[in-house]
């Protein structure tokens, strides 16, 4: 190992001369740490639903009283869709990692994709009376693909509102700016520390892991938005204070040729 770097290090014979080969292979080691690290906590992330439900399973195999095997269900049911939405989740990052898939551009209404989001959405913010705003106007078009445009404001979306204080707001805004689309969202929520929002688009990171499982997430959210942003050849971006809030911002070329 040279300045963190690693090498291996091949020894050859050349017509009676010694050769020394060194490959760096710093990067294929970090792959492989990654694909571990990626493994280990898949397996994790289903091993606590799966031991929550052998429990449920085991209580009702003994429980008679109809209301208590009603509630041991329902328990069940939200852990069975906590394992639903990580493999949803996982099945979407593989597709967009193998980048099989290319992407399908059309001409979509960003404010109509918003409305339909803030549609979906509408059981979890009434949960703490959440005031959802759409500031695009009408006929604001943008070329993406649709689907996955779709998930990334979902995901965004959908923190904003998991993370946000009771009585607070989530508004969607875009502009047009030096040749590129900018699309916010804000959020009156708990913000997120300075040392975390570089951290917060690796998968898996979460800020806080017993509030992120409580409000039902992956850890997987970001690192879609993330990839979904790059694969338009844009990026995201975050500005948070703790206590104050965030904005996610999305930025992606404007495309002159559709
Ligand atoms: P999760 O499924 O846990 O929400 P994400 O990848 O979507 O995973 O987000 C990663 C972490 O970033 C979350 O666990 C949370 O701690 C933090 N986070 C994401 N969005 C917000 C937000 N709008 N406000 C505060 N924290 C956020």
């Amino acid at each position: 190992t040279i300045n963190d770097d690693i090498f291996l290090i091949r020894m050859y014979h050349i017509n009676n001369k010694k050769v020394l080969h060194f490959q760096d292979i710093t990067l294929f080691e970090i792959y492989k740490q990654a694909k571990k690290d990626f493994v280990s906590n898949v397996s994790h992330e289903l091993k606590t639903p799966i031991a929550v439900m052998k429990g449920i399973v085991e209580t009702l195999e003994q429980e008679e009283d109809v209301q208590t095997i009603r509630k041991f269900l329902n328990m069940a049911k939200k852990r069975i869709d906590q394992m639903d939405s990580l493999i949803n989740d996982l099945l979407i990052l593989a597709k967009l990692e193998s980048k099989e898939e290319k992407l399908n551009i059309t001409k979509a209404d960003l404010s109509r994709i918003v409305n339909s989001i803030f549609n979906d959405l509408e059981h979890l913010s009434k949960e703490k009376n959440i005031k959802l705003i759409n500031d695009i106007p009408e006929g604001f078009l943008i070329d993406v693909d649709q689907k996955k445009f779709d998930i990334l404001l979902k995901n965004l979306i959908e923190n904003a509102i998991k993370y946000n204080k009771p009585e607070g707001s989530v508004t969607v805004s875009a502009e047009r700016k030096d040749g590129e689309i900018l699309i916010n969202v804000t959020d009156t929520g708990i913000g997120i520390p300075k040392e975390s929002q570089p951290l917060i688009f690796e998968r898996f990171y979460r800020v806080d892991k017993s509030r992120s499982r409580n409000v039902g997430g992956t850890g997987l959210g970001l690192s879609i938005v993330k990839h979904i942003a790059e694969a338009h050849n844009g990026k995201v971006e975050v500005k948070s204070e703790p206590n104050v809030g965030s904005t996610f911002t999305v930025r992606i070329p404007e495309r002159r040729d559709g």
